[in-house]
This record gives C-alpha cells, structure tokens and sequence, in this order.
C-alpha cells in the first residue's frame, strides 16, 4: 500500500512531485519522501506524515534538479519508521541512486539473511532496501543492467521508480501486481510515471499508457527506451486495487475503477437482492458500488452515513468514555434518512469484522427497521504478500466463520458477498476503448477463462510462492 511518483526533465520536478504525491496520498498516510537529481548530485528529504506536513516551501525549494521521484509509504513490510520511509537513497562504488518502491517482496527475508552472511549491513527493516544491495553487488555496467540484474533476483510485487543522476528507471514486475503508467507534460514533454493515472489531471500530464508488467522504462538525455529484461509470467494484477485500494477516478490497465466498482454493485444487487427502502454506502469506499446497487435494485441511494475527511494520525480520546468513539469520529448516521427504514448497506470489504458490526449498531440506533448488509467482493479469507496491508489469517473473521456466523456476529439481518466469478467479469467489463491513437493494454488470457488478476486474498491462490509468516524484524537500534 504505497504510491510511486516520477518526472524527468522538468524545471519544477520537486514541485510537481510534490503535487503528483499529493494526488497519491490515499495509497499510504504514514511517510512521505521526494529525492530529485540535478545531473550530478541526488538530493532527498523525507519525513513522517502527509505530503503537506511533510514538505513546507523550503523544503521543496532545497530539492533542485530537473528529474525527482517521490513514494507515500503504508507500511506492509518492515515497521513505520522514519529510516524505512522511501525514496531510500545511497552512495555506493558507482555512484549513487534512490529507490521508491510499491509492492512486497516474497523473498526478501532470505535475501537479506544471505547479504548480511556475506557482510552486508542494512540501514532499514525494508524489504526495498535489499534491492539497493543487490544492486550495489552486481557486476553490470549500465544502471539499467544492474538493475535488472537485481530484479533478477528478487520475487513478489514491485512497481519501482530509480533515479540515478542522469536517469530515470521504471520498472513494473513480470505479473503486474501493482499498477505503473506513463504520460507526459504536452508543453515541455517532460516523462512522468506514476502508481496511478489520476495523479496526471492535477499536474496537466497527459496520458500515454499503461507499463506492461515486466517492462523496464529508461529515461535520460537521450530520449525513452523500453526494455523487457525479464522472462514473461502470467499477469496478476491485483484485482483489490479495483475494488478498495485505487481512486475512482483512475484507469488502470485499461480498466475504470469507477465503473469496475458500479458494475460490482449492479452484480450484488442482482445476485443478492433484498426487500429495502433506502441503499447507503459505507463512505467513501462503498459510493461507487451503492450506486449500481441502487440503481441495479430500483432502490432510492440516500447518504445514511457522513464520513469525516479530517481524522488524523493520532486522536486524543476523552478519558470519559464515549461508546463507538473510535467509528464515530470517522462515520456518523443520518437519522432522517434511517428512521423507521428497511436499508441496504453497501461497503467493499469485510476484514476482522469490527467496523460492520459498529456500523449495523449504529445504523439501528439512529432508527433502522432492518440492516442489510452487502459487500461488493467475496469473504477475505487470506492475507495479502503482495503489498495489500492485511491482518494475519486467525484475524480474517471469514477465515474461521461462516457467512451466517458473520451475520450473526454484526447483528444484522442479513449478509451477503459477491460471489469470486462475479466479481471478476464486474472489472472486465469496465474495459475502456483506447484513447485515440493509443494502443490498450490487452488483459491477459482474455477469452480464455484462465486467471489474469491477482484474487489471493478470496481464493488463496498465490501466484508467487511466499513465506507465510515472515519474521517481523525488531529494529534493534532506536535512532530519533
Ligand atoms: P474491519 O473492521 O476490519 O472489518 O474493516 C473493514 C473496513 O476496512 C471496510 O470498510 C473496508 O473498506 C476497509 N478495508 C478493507 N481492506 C483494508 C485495508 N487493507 N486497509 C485499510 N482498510 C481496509
């Protein structure tokens, strides 16, 4: 659950980065961090927090150069310290090179125990971090060789951005997981990548594509080169980013995830239909599926839940308590809209179940007849290795429970999930037509039945092999 964010050739690479990140931020809130080049030197700053806490004007004003990339980090892997927030920048042998990384990677904990055998030390508890290592030890002559020389290595998830002083690397893994796209500042035709396309409007980049999963992008003086250093694996994209993770303005890999997640509602309400009134989504997430519920059903959408956007890191709890403070501060009902109602509640996910059980509460208290909750993707049973932060499976309330026991235990009158086959062809037939004079990006194994998402975390399939419980490494050295 992080974002990745780059631009070369740029006058305003730090500030722009900066807005880029910002159109980001709702892919990781723990740390943000830019490192820019000049051509000769890197220059970096990081911190803990949002973007805009993170980067007051004189800080970006210190970041020179023309080419920059940035990260918001949620930390999947390693702990949410400042040392493990991205770019992380070296100096080694040949010079030096920041990294911003999205994904997790499935071998880095052997790895990194076989690097620190031979010598190694790590700064971070990182997985990102056993790149740079590689990366350091490979015998390659181009930035690019070594660093696909390192790639070679590794397994898992990563899109990754590399800035040497005089270039800009993209890659994005054989499988795709996470999503990496391409556009350009019509004016200045500088390149920018960015996790996700929506980050583009804000700066006024244009759009060129989506990066094929196992492509490698170079960007330097002499113009975009595309490379393909890998060996092709089956494309495994994770289908959660269209169902939670991305925004509903972003099209990824061919696909709007706004319409992916109104096509998931419009199955939901024709798979799972109820006797209702009124359809409220569980905000923000669920607006978009609620829509097509409503729509799919001929049930009125009402707002029964307002959420507020301005809850920060840490809250101060009054010591009196106060019952469901903690979903109140973010979640609050509507009465006029529940009273007396039958309703219908949309939200995209179930994970330990605490939230839906506070929510149906709620939604009772203000004066619902009856709660009927619908999620738009099937049970989560398995925890995600690719970058999805997701608890351990003992904790996954549908690992353990039936789909009844859950309604039971969130009290409300009934549940139902959507069901994995409908899920899928709910994203596929969110399929957008090319932009003009643009090639799409085919989905892999179309047609042919076969898999081309990544569904883990509903099927258990993994398409990489993973340790299922890494050892979380302690930091043993607290520096502040
Ligand atoms: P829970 O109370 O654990 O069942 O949380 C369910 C809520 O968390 C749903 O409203 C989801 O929108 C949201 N959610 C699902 N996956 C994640 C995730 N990986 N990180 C944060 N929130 C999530």
């Amino acid at each position: 659950m992080c974002g990745v964010f780059g631009i070369f050739g740029h006058p305003e690479a730090a500030n722009l980065t900066y807005l880029g990140l910002h159109a980001l931020q709702h892919r990781g809130q723990e740390s943000a961090g830019i490192a820019t080049s000049d051509g000769r030197q890197l220059s970096l700053h990081r911190g803990m927090g949002h973007v805009i806490d993170v980067f007051p004007p004189e800080h970006i004003e210190r970041l020179r150069g023309t080419n920059a990339i940035g990260h918001v980090r949620y930390s999947t892997a390693g702990g949410s310290f400042l040392k493990n927030a991205q770019p992380i920048a070296v100096e080694y042998a040949r010079g030096s090179v920041a990294l911003a990384h999205n994904g997790n990677l499935t071998n880095a904990d052997d790895l990194r125990e076989r690097l620190e055998a031979r010598g190694s030390i790590f700064q971070t508890t990182s997985d990102t971090e056993v790149i740079v290592h590689l990366l350091a030890k490979s015998e390659q002559k181009s930035p690019e060789d070594r660093i696909a020389d390192a790639l070679s290595r590794v397994q898992g998830a990563y899109s990754l951005l590399c800035l040497t002083p005089s270039s800009l690397i993209a890659v994005r893994d054989p499988r795709g997981f996470r999503p990496l796209c391409l556009g350009r500042m019509p004016a200045e035709g500088s390149w920018v990548v960015t996790s996700e396309p929506s980050s583009f409007d804000l700066i006024d980049a244009k759009y060129e594509r989506d990066l094929e999963p196992g492509e490698m992008i170079v960007i330097d003086e002499r113009g975009l080169r595309s490379l393909r250093p890998f060996a092709s694996a089956r494309q495994s994209m994770c289908i959660f980013e269209y169902v939670y993770f991305a925004r509903p303005d972003s099209i990824l890999d061919g696909i709007s995830v706004y319409e992916a997640r109104k096509n998931l509602g419009r199955r939901l309400a024709a798979t799972h239909p109820v006797e209702a009134d009124v359809a409220i989504p569980v905000p923000d997430s669920g607006v978009p599926a609620t829509i097509g519920y409503a729509e799919q059903a001929g049930i009125p959408f009402e707002l029964g839940l307002v959420r507020s956007h301005y809850v920060g890191r840490t809250f101060i709890e009054p010591q009196q308590s106060i019952r469901h403070f903690g979903v109140r501060l973010k979640l609050n009902p509507i009465a006029s809209v529940l009273r007396g109602k039958r309703v219908v509640v949309v939200d995209d996910s179930i994970v330990r179940g605490t939230t839906s059980r506070k929510i149906v509460k709620m939604l009772r208290d203000a004066g619902a007849r009856e709660v009927h909750l619908r999620i738009s993707s099937p049970p989560t049973r398995w925890p995600c290795y690719y970058g999805i932060d997701t608890p351990t499976r003992s904790e996954l309330i549908a690992a353990t429970h039936t789909i009844e026991e859950i309604n039971q235990y969130v009290t409300s009158n009934s549940l139902a999930y959507l069901s994995l086959e409908d899920m899928r062809a709910a994203v596929l037939d969110a399929r957008t037509a090319a932009p003009e004079g643009r090639r799409a990006l085919p989905v892999a194994n179309e047609g042919s039945g076969e898999r081309s998402f990544c569904d883990a975390c509903w099927s258990g399939r993994y398409p990489v092999e993973f340790t299922p419980h890494p050892r979380q490494r302690q930091m043993s050295l607290l520096d502040f």
